[in-house]
């Protein structure tokens, strides 16, 4: 929690006052950086998605978007052998995270997670005035058995978790969501990554929602496209509480594209997989210590050494990663799998500094 800024006007609801604002990745609005620090896809999108993006260029974009974004919701559907009626799409799927909040958190409520993981949820607890039950991962990052017992309204598992990048065995959901007291949210923002998917429990279970976003493997961070899968009933109510048009006309477009050309996000994902595991090697190798990644990235830890001027030393390089100033992660950078290039400038960069400068 923030302490409040003196000059800050007390009509502001004081759960807002308290808080902290989400602090994004930073995002260098002039170019010359090799870009590890959000999670960003190094390859294009299908060149389907320009063309589908071209294609809305006309004086339509008088008219209002599709409010459901029903093109969208149906190629989604044909995707993933669902209907319609399971999937809502988000501007985003941060977009998707508060609507779940809004329709599920009354002020004082319960939402429980696995932490570290990804700070958002923090956040959007902050904004609900919802109570937010942190609870640490063990070492291994495997599921924590108190999870369940936090009795919350809404239980947020991300998985694979960033910024660990672990995954949690999907029977493992399975069992908490039979044992939590309301919502079971899977954040599946990098699951095109992993071997495996909670989707098949939004058949199953009534109390399971599946998040998607396409700006990771999909390589669209800019268009801002998201998709949540759960049982309809879930799904209706979700919808009550979204933004009228909360995905642009090309949004919609270009996010059915890139669902319509599968071939071309697995071909991607297979090559920052093949990445990823010579970035985990080589980071072993310098004396990290990294999870096993299922993710686009990876966590390199050094127990007990603050990282800041190994991240201050790279950004010097022109090189960003993530760095985070907290008690649980500040001895860990969190380094996005970018092409073989950026990895390889990436890993000579670590080991001059490593030169120049030995660690305590
Ligand atoms: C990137 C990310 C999101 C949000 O993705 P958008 O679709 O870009 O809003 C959600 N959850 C996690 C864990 C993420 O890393």
């Amino acid at each position: 929690m923030a302490k409040p800024r003196t000059d800050s006007p007390t009509f502001i609801r004081p759960a807002i006052r308290a808080m902290d604002g989400y602090t994004p990745g930073e995002q260098p609005q002039a170019g010359g950086f090799i870009k590890l620090n959000t999670n960003e896809n190094p390859y294009p999108p299908s060149p389907r998605v320009r063309e589908a993006i071209e294609r809305c260029a006309t004086d339509d974009v008088r008219l209002y978007p599709d409010p459901l974004a029903n093109a969208l919701r149906d190629a989604a559907a044909a995707r993933y052998d669902l209907t319609r009626e399971h999937i809502l799409a988000g501007n985003g799927s941060d977009d998707l995270l508060a609507i779940v909040l809004r329709a599920c958190v009354d002020p004082g409520d319960r939402v429980a997670y696995p932490v570290p993981t990804y700070t958002l949820y923090d956040t959007l607890v902050g904004i609900a005035g919802a109570l937010a039950v942190r609870v640490p991962f063990p070492t291994d990052f495997g599921l924590p058995p108190q999870l369940a017992a936090a009795q919350a309204r809404v239980t947020f598992v991300c998985n694979p978790n960033a910024p660990s990048g672990t995954f949690i065995a999907v029977d493992d959901l399975a069992a908490l969501s039979e044992r939590v007291a309301g919502l079971l949210v899977v954040d599946e923002a990098y699951v095109d990554f992993a071997t495996d998917s909670a989707l098949r429990l939004v058949r199953q279970r009534p109390n399971v929602v599946v998040l998607r976003s396409l700006s990771k493997s999909f390589s669209l961070a800019g268009m801002r496209v998201g998709l949540a899968f759960g049982p309809p009933p879930v799904i209706a109510e979700l919808c009550k509480v979204k933004d009228s048009y909360n995905l642009s006309r090309v949004s919609i477009a270009a996010g059915a594209a890139a669902l319509a050309d599968y071939d071309n996000m697995r071909a991607h994902v297979r090559r920052v997989a093949s990445t990823r595991g010579r970035l985990s090697d080589r980071l072993r190798g310098l004396g990290y210590e990294v999870p096993p990644s299922q993710a686009n990235f990876v966590l390199a830890r050094r127990p007990g050494r603050d990282q800041r001027a190994i991240y201050e030393a790279l950004k010097e390089r022109r090189i960003l990663v993530r760095y985070f100033a907290t008690p649980d992660l500040y001895d860990a950078l969190r380094i996005t799998v970018g092409t073989d290039d950026e990895v390889d400038a990436l890993l000579a960069a670590m080991r001059a500094i490593a030169s120049t400068a030995p660690p305590p």
